[in-house]
């Protein structure tokens, strides 16, 4: 069965519609999360539905911590902070709640999803060099971990104690006894350069991942989040994608 894996949607409901459309015409019937659902974006509740209807396995990220109380304003920037105060406003309690409750790590058979490094799921550290993924997967006894929390794709192997290697974030191929670290990118606010939402799909029975890029309103993003207030280096990067 193929797995749509994506992260850090970040409450922009217009990315994610557009990366289920595109994951479900590339086949994918089964979701994954890797955190940051809400934070930055201007619909916070309608994607926390969406994530809800579909079913996907999700892990905690640090916005929903700090959403829900359990960071405290000296963990983020100044306008990740105002953009959290703003969601706060917005989702109800049992949005809260959902949000609240969502695990640190979450194992689908030989495969684990986090948000930041598997090593310390509430550490947030950023697993963004192939030397610090490869430590991870030193000490990862699965197959492949999902993470997300850099908005960057990110793709290393290892195979049994040998050293990491840097993939290509395109078309893999798993390896009988190689441990993997996938970041499928952001899909709500991309770091990368390129402002495309980002995600991946996984066929678990095969062993093959694709990693996809899709085109999605980002005009009509900046003009809600405008409307709401959010502050506005948070839309202008939408546009670089950075
Ligand atoms: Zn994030």
């Amino acid at each position: 069965m193929k797995l749509g894996v994506f992260s850090d949607v970040h409450g922009n409901i217009e990315a994610l519609r557009a990366v289920m459309a595109a994951l479900r015409r590339a086949g994918a019937t089964r979701f994954a999360c890797c955190g940051d659902v809400v934070g930055y974006g201007p619909n916070p509740a309608e994607v926390v539905a969406e994530i809800q209807q579909l079913g996907a396995a999700t892990v905690a990220g640090n916005h929903e911590w700090g959403v829900v109380g359990r960071l405290a304003r000296g963990d983020f920037n100044a306008a990740a902070w105002s953009a959290l105060c703003w969601t706060r406003t917005v989702l109800t309690a049992s949005d809260r709640d959902w949000l609240g409750g969502l695990p640190p790590v979450v194992d689908i058979g030989p495969d684990r999803l986090v948000h930041a490094a598997p090593s310390d799921p509430g550490g947030w550290d950023y697993v963004i060099s192939t030397a610090r993924a490869g430590e991870e997967l030193a000490g990862f006894g699965g197959r492949v971990c999902f993470a997300g929390h850099t908005h960057q794709p990110l793709a290393v192997a290892r195979r049994n104690d040998g050293p990491a290697e840097r993939l290509a974030p395109d078309q893999l191929v798993l390896e009988p006894g190689t441990r993997y670290f996938l970041n499928p990118g952001s899909v709500g606010q991309p770091r990368d350069g390129d402002p495309r939402a980002g995600c991946l799909l996984f066929d678990d029975a095969v062993g093959t991942v694709e990693f996809l890029r899709v085109e999605y309103d980002i005009a009509a993003v900046r003009d809600r989040m405008r409307r709401a207030g959010l502050p506005r280096t948070l839309a202008d990067r939408l546009e670089v994608g950075r």
